[in-house]
């Protein structure tokens, strides 16, 4: 059978803050990895290709996006669909909109993909989709490889994405990774370490939604990291920088580049939404010590939480400036569909538009409580241009290349 799966992808400040910062995206790649090798597969990740969707001759076209892609993506399905192409959507929008992905589709696949993926590839070649297939918590003991020839690592600038763990125990208001993938699982180490050793690349994402959760596990990796001399990218909390031994360890074994979500320096916000073990006060000695390893640091400044109101937005610039975070984007709190925020807000009342292309972290899709949408807006734009006033970011940059070298301060 020809199958096509594509990361659709819309036109966005999402998609290009995605293109700078992302890889290899997990949903695409999962399916790939477990498609049987008689297929004959083609993937296309329209965050760094371009698509060209009356060129696509397939028995089933699977497309995957997350909400601020939903329409593009729902607009790509009926294309499809009306050429008699078999339509499969998945990914996080579809997982928790299954009824509205329906009716673009022939079949919503929700979740992960690996337990459901060979029964919904046997009904499509047999043209006999079921509307949803559910996809439970995959075996991270049995998942291939992804595949390094259907989309070459140079399309992502010589970056790889390996995955390591899925899930999270934390249940962050607006986080997704709960609903979607449940609680931590790990892939053993030796498939994690021999899929590296197969790379033509050094640059990689060990991707996990909370990398150093289980200590021992961590630790265990990082020393088999060691010999492979490869720099990577990791996903945790600010809580790897109160242990000297996990912090060292992951270092020594290539850790270039952390993302640590801060998000606010607003205590109850933080509370409110899961987060009350971050103390914005420990921060910037925490930051402070895991910048004596060389590792850039990179934190979303989340604006327009409940607790928020005008004052948050100087406050915030001041914070992630004094703290000395390295790469800080402003992001308008995403309700996204599936989340508690999501649940609160639309029980209120408070969701102003579900045009989904406008959940990408500029525009205020909900009624803040302690200002205007606009307000909210202006204020995330206004933090962009503070935070990267040309004498902040001279400071910043002299402090990193001090710190951090001048190819890695030049880089970021
Ligand atoms: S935001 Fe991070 S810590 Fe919170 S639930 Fe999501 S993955 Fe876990």
């Amino acid at each position: 059978m020809k199958i096509t799966l594509i990361k659709a992808c819309a036109p966005s400040e999402f998609k290009k803050y995605k293109k700078k910062r992302g890889g290899p995206p997990q949903s695409l790649f999962s399916a790939a990895a477990a498609t049987p090798a008689h297929h004959q597969l083609q993937m296309i990740d329209e965050t760094v290709q371009k698509l060209n969707p009356k060129k696509i001759n397939a028995d089933l076209v699977v497309l995957f996006f997350s909400t601020p892609d939903a329409i593009h993506g729902y607009q790509l399905a009926d294309q499809f669909r009306a050429r008699g192409i078999q339509v499969v959507l998945g990914g996080l929008h579809p997982t928790f909109m299954p009824e509205e992905a329906a009716k673009h589709s022939d079949a919503v696949m929700t979740g992960e993909c690996e337990n459901i993926w060979q029964e919904l590839l046997a009904d499509a070649e047999s043209k006999q989709l079921k509307p949803f297939y559910k996809g439970t918590s995959a075996d991270l003991d049995h998942v291939a490889p992804y595949p390094v020839d259907l989309i070459p690592h140079q399309i992502y600038d010589g970056f790889w994405s390996v995955l390591v763990s899925r899930g999270c125990r934390h249940k962050c208001s607006f986080c997704l990774v709960p609903g979607m993938l449940g609680k931590t699982r790990y892939r053993p180490i030796p498939a994690i370490i021999e899929e590296i050793k197969n790379l033509k690349t050094n640059w990689l994402e060990l991707h996990a939604d909370n990398l150093t959760d289980d200590r021992d596990y961590a630790l265990a990796l990082f020393k088999a990291l060691e010999p492979l001399n490869i720099n990577w990218v990791g996903e945790t909390t600010i809580k790897i920088a109160d242990d000297p031994e996990l912090l060292e360890a992951a270092a020594r074994s290539g850790l270039k580049y952390i993302l640590i979500g801060i998000e606010t320096p607003s205590k109850s916000a933080l509370k409110y939404s899961g987060k009350g073990f971050i103390k914005a006060e420990n921060i910037k000695a925490q930051i402070e010590r895991i910048h004596q390893h060389g590792i850039v640091v990179d934190s979303a400044a989340i604006l327009g939480f409940d607790e928020h109101g005008p004052e948050i937005f100087e406050e915030s610039v001041e914070f992630f400036n004094d703290v000395e975070v390295d790469v800080c984007v402003p992001v308008i709190m995403i309700p996204f569909p599936g989340s508690r925020v999501f649940q609160q807000l639309d029980q209120e009342g408070r969701i102003l538009t579900r045009d989904w292309s406008k959940y990408d972290g500029t525009h205020a899709v909900y009624e803040p409580k302690g200002m205007t949408p606009s307000e909210l807006e202006k204020g995330a734009t206004d933090f962009y241009y503070k935070f990267n006033s040309t004498g902040k970011y001279m400071k910043r940059k002299l402090r990193q290349i001090k710190q951090l070298g001048t190819t890695t301060a030049l880089y970021i």
